[in-house]
């Protein structure tokens, strides 16, 4: 007798859920349309696709595991320790039992590899790694680490197993480095003052080179910066939001920060995570950059938050030499209108709307 293909028959089971799940959105009761054609279903279900999100845990991971459940795809995640995770942005977004975790190391080319075998994507969404500027300055082999060897694990990998997988890398705006006020655009040469941004722009060029040279379906979004209630608080947007409400409570601390001159593009994270699943369906891979087009400064971001809740926050704030960072950008610019163009896809939310989210 054949023994039972449990791997298989788990796949399925997570196939049959999101297909279950997309035709209750699309028409309210997917059994009724199983009674109906069962060969259509069946159909269907062999024809769904399949995701690994490298990163899953984090803002963008989460906000795009719920997109892409919405679309209908089975959806795998991983971490370092899928096990050991709490996964509280997925649960805050109530989809934890809607995904499939697996442990992923993605400097170790063997756990990479493997990984993708077991999951089979037809796309992979490589978003994870030491993801703070700052920390970055600290902690710079595990930085440079995480995002170049990962992503060359991923390339080199996706070469060997499958060359149809699709793959999206997560790049930055911070590889452009000072760009003396002008606004970046795809032409724009990296000039990285971070080992965060080094990291980005080599792990962006290898996307190039793979994709010249092996002829992959790789890109890289250029993503300007973006904020969301799953920031976590080691990020300037999170740290405002969060010691503003405390301070509103009636806490008598300070609010600490560094320059408050710096400018940055500021968007809404569930709107870039559409940008992203949007270049991995274009016809040619292509690097695009993602941002609102609109620079503001730290200290208006730092007004808002402090006159939406009622108070003045040049009361409230103070500058400190500590927060200072070794190099910092002073203004970072961006031009999307190639997303525009491509894509279709534009920056909705404005820097008031988005400070009202992340306060509610
Ligand atoms: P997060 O920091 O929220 O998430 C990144 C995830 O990577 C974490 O959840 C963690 O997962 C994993 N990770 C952290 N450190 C390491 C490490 N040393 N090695 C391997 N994995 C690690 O990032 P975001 O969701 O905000 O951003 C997603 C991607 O987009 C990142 O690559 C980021 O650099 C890039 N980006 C983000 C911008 C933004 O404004 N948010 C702007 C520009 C680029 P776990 O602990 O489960 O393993």
């Amino acid at each position: 007798m054949r023994s039972v293909d449990w791997k298989c028959l788990m796949s399925y089971q997570v196939k049959q859920k999101s297909f279950d799940r997309l035709l209750s959105s699309k028409f309210g009761h997917p059994s009724s349309v199983f009674c109906l054609r069962p060969s259509v279903y069946l159909l269907f279900l062999l024809l769904l696709k399949s995701a690994l999100i490298i990163g899953i845990s984090g803002q963008d991971g989460s906000y795009l595991a719920e997109l892409l459940l919405k679309k209908g795809y089975q959806v795998w995640g991983t971490s370092r320790d899928a096990q050991g995770g709490s996964f509280t942005n997925l649960q805050k977004l109530n989809i934890k039992s809607e995904v499939n975790l697996i442990s992923m190391d993605q400097e170790d080319f063997r756990s990479v590899l493997v990984g993708i075998k077991k999951t089979k994507p037809n796309e992979i969404y490589f978003l994870a790694g030491q993801s703070s500027v700052g920390l970055s300055f600290e902690q710079p082999a595990e930085t440079i680490q995480s995002f170049t060897l990962g992503i060359l694990n991923v390339l080199e990998a996706v070469k060997l197993e499958n060359r149809d997988i699709k793959v999206y890398h997560a790049g930055s705006s911070e590889a452009f480095g000072d760009t003396q006020g002008l606004a970046a655009d795809e032409l724009t040469p990296f000039k990285p003052r971070s080992p965060y941004a080094l990291a980005k722009a080599s792990a962006t060029w290898l996307v190039d080179n793979y994709r010249e040279a092996y002829q992959l379906f790789a890109c890289t979004g250029i993503l300007f910066n973006h904020e969301s209630p799953l920031r976590p608080e080691r990020f300037v947007t999170q740290k405002v939001i969060q010691t503003a409400k405390r301070i509103a409570g009636g806490s008598s601390e300070k609010l600490e920060l560094g320059r408050l001159d710096i400018s940055r593009d500021w968007g809404w994270a569930p709107e870039y995570v559409e940008a992203m699943w949007l270049m991995l369906q274009q016809e040619q891979p292509e690097d695009l950059i993602i941002a609102t087009g609109t620079s503001r400064k730290l200290e208006e971001f730092v007004a808002i938050t402090f006159t939406q809740l009622g108070m003045n926050w040049r009361e409230c704030v103070e500058q400190s030499e500590h927060l200072m960072r070794p190099t910092d950008l002073i203004v970072s610019k961006a031009n999307p209108s190639k997303a525009f163009a491509k894509l279709g896809w534009k920056a909705e939310k404005t820097l008031e709307e988005i400070v009202t989210e992340m306060l509610s």
